[in-house]
């Protein structure tokens, strides 16, 4: 994404002026550069069509999904994970191709599974072995099912360990034996299609380390147990960059390693290569989104630190409190020398309601600038809340110097309009 300051001194994304679109659309505000999302999307397919293997890319809606989102993963020629009723009906909604639709979830409910099949989605992802006899019982036709497998493996962003770390509560395990029984269970069944397996090592990964040591695994365990699959699904979590020091997924490289790896250990193993499937989701959107908010409130308190409070919070912005993410920012409205250390706080009543803790700007900010924050594209808007009946951003798409609003601003009515009277 280009972010740079044009000769007033505003900063623009992608030639527009994100001064203009505060003023002109109201703070907090989610902005988007729809051609940087468009070209991650293409940068994967790109890689995958190099390696000539056949794959799919899903995109994973929970990072941030609206209709418009949904649509213009359809034009990309993505497929869509969902993992809710919410989530499969604002794909349908959008109009997207049910077909390449795939649910999960570790606690699908009843409703959810009918919705799935009468949806007729492309496949469920299996996580438990009760669900594979839920939808034994309400499949009518025939239903493609992928089984998760917890491959007793965690990645640490750019390190593998083998952890033998089977207490989760996502997928089955190939450790304990439930991946095989669950196998077993699906090919008794006449109404169930074993399409694949699945796995996800984690979030936020930069190296393919984890990818590759884990389809070694699956593949290997595959082989010994005479399983046959049409697809592997190799999960998301290609990483993002935040901050200085971060790194984003090589996509281009990183698909090359991760493909050719799988390449030669299926020779190895002289085990058929299907397809092969991922499942981004951060890398799709998380570096393409910025947040625009209003200063309001500075404070100083002397020797000890500056607060400089924003008109969101929280309620917009979670990671930083939930998992001491952090993050850039930068003034909008002037191009002002970063010479200061400060606290960016929001507005809600919790001491923990952070948005940056050491963050590096202008000396010369004040109540009225407007101040971005960077790579909040993806479990952004997606994990908002209405803590302090916070109303939820307006989020909008640039493209070609024009913005196109994808979601409303909440408005006050919407905050109160399911209480009882
Ligand atoms: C969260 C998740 C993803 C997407 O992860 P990102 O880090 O956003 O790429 C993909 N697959 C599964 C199963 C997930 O739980």
């Amino acid at each position: 994404m280009v972010i740079e300051y044009n000769n007033n001194g505003e900063l623009t994304m992608g030639g527009t002026s994100l001064k203009t679109v505060a003023q002109s659309f109201g703070t907090p505000t989610i902005v988007y550069d729809e051609t940087q999302i468009r070209t991650q999307m293409r940068r994967f397919h790109e890689a995958f069509k190099k390696s000539g293997l056949n794959y799919n890319i899903s995109y994973a809606s929970k990072a941030f999904t609206c209709l418009q989102m949904v649509k213009l993963v359809q034009e990309e020629a993505l497929e869509l994970d969902v993992v809710s009723e919410g989530e499969l009906y604002t794909a349908l909604e959008a109009g997207f191709d049910p077909q390449h639709i795939h649910f999960h979830g570790n606690n699908k409910t009843k409703h959810e599974i009918q919705y799935a099949l009468e949806s007729k989605v492309g496949y469920i992802v299996i996580d438990s072995l009760e669900e594979i006899d839920l939808i034994d019982r309400y499949a009518s036709d025939v239903v493609n099912v992928v089984i998760r497998l917890n491959p007793g493996v965690e990645a640490h962003t750019h390190e593998f360990i083998q952890t033998g770390q089977e207490d989760s509560k996502f997928g089955l395990s190939i450790k304990h034996g439930l991946a095989i029984e669950g196998v077993r269970k699906v090919k008794n069944s006449k109404r169930l299609n074993l399409k694949g397996v699945h796995f996800h090592v984690g979030s936020q990964i930069e190296g393919t380390e984890a990818m590759i040591e884990t389809a070694r695994l699956v593949i290997q365990w595959l082989k010994e147990n005479d399983i046959e699959v049409e697809l592997i699904n190799l999960g998301g979590g290609f990483s993002i960059k935040y901050v200085e020091g971060d790194v984003s997924f090589p996509i281009e490289d990183g698909i090359a390693e991760i493909t050719e790896a799988i390449i030669s250990i299926a020779k190895e193993t002289g085990f058929p290569i299907p397809e092969i499937g991922i499942e981004p989701g951060r890398s799709i959107v998380g570096e393409a989104g910025i947040t625009l908010y209003e200063v309001g409130t500075i404070k100083t308190i002397p020797n000890v630190n500056k607060y400089v409070s924003i008109d969101g919070g929280m309620s917009d912005h979670i990671r930083t409190s939930l998992y001491d993410a952090q993050y850039e920012a930068l003034l909008v409205n002037r191009n002002d020398q970063a010479d200061e250390t400060v606290t960016i706080a929001g507005k809600l009543c919790e001491s923990g309601d952070i948005i940056i803790k050491d963050a590096k700007l202008p000396s010369t900010v004040k109540r009225g600038d407007y101040l971005a924050i960077l790579s909040t594209g993806a479990y952004h808007y997606s994990m908002a809340s209405n803590y302090n009946q916070m109303q939820k951003p307006s989020v909008f798409f640039l493209k070609d110097g024009k913005a196109r609003e994808v979601i409303k601003r909440q408005s006050l009515r919407q905050l109160i309009i399911n209480d009882t009277k």
